[in-house]
């Protein structure tokens, strides 16, 4: 079985929303967590008191993943802290929803950049330390939407679809290293990317998920943290945390 405890695991994106609930789900598992963030400086510092104050070891460093040299410094700052990395969860994610006859080629780029270029990047930048440890854990955060697409939505499910794509041939050239790779799609969880939706079409939301309510960022961490702990047999696989929205 994966260890948790004493293992180094970075979540990127994780001063808010679903890559927060991870990093804390992470945390009292007893990981030692990177809580990357790119603008949300004072929340990230503020989780890293927190798990601080319950016993926990966590550190907050900066980093936009979007940038290739930036996704490889967040590693390498990791590897110097705590002189390896055990666990990659590539969280960090943005939409820009708009239809296609609205949406320019800055949107759909920025979204393929943020979403799923920074998979490549951080991966790339931890696979070393991974083949020095012996083995890992890499999680990739898609989304139903990635599966089922969305009205509004091209870039952002090309991305979420392009992750799926990824962590399937992550899993094939990682296997010989001993690191499973999988992806974690949920359906609609309460954040603030949710609460951008206007309150008329998340009513209309709820009335299509079978379970009848949002999910919580923190049923999708302990999906998460079931890949890390019981995961060792799993690899390349989409494990779907959605209240049944997309089967
Ligand atoms: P959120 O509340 O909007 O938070 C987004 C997170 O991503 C923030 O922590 C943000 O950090 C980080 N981020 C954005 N751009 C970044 C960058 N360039 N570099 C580093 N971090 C960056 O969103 P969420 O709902 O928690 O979503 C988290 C992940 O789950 C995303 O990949 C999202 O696509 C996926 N997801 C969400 C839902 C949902 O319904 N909420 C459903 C399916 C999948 P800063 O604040 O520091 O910029």
């Amino acid at each position: 079985m994966g260890e948790l405890r004493g293992s180094v695991a970075v979540v990127t994106g994780a001063g808010r929303g679903i890559g927060r609930a991870i990093a804390e789900e992470l945390a009292e598992g007893g990981a030692r967590v990177v809580v990357n963030y790119s603008r949300s400086k004072e929340p990230a510092e503020e989780l890293v008191e927190k798990i601080s104050a319950s016993g926990g070891e966590a550190v907050a460093i900066q980093g936009d993943v979007s940038d290739a040299g930036q996704a490889a410094r967040l590693i390498e700052q990791t590897a110097e802290r705590f002189g390896r990395i055990d666990v990659l969860v590539n969280n960090a994610g943005i939409n820009i929803d708009r239809t296609m006859r609205k949406m320019s080629p800055e949107d759909w780029d920025r979204v393929v950049q943020v979403d799923l270029n920074s998979c490549f990047y951080t991966v790339k930048a931890a696979l070393p330390h991974f083949v020095e440890n012996g083995g890992g854990k890499i999680i990739n955060i898609s989304s139903f939407v990635g599966q089922a697409g969305n009205f509004g939505q091209a870039n952002y499910a090309a991305a979420k679809a392009g992750i799926i794509g990824f962590t399937k041939t992550a899993a094939l050239e990682l296997a010989r290293y001993n690191v499973c790779v999988n992806a974690v799609c949920p359906g609609f969880i309460e954040t603030d990317m949710f609460a951008g939706v206007p309150e008329e079409v998340q009513e209309k939301i709820k009335a299509r998920i079978p379970l009848g309510r949002v999910g919580k960022p923190r049923e999708v961490a302990r999906a998460v943290r079931y890949l890390i702990e019981d995961g060792d047999y799993i690899t390349g696989q989409t494990l779907n945390v959605n209240g049944g929205v997309y089967m």
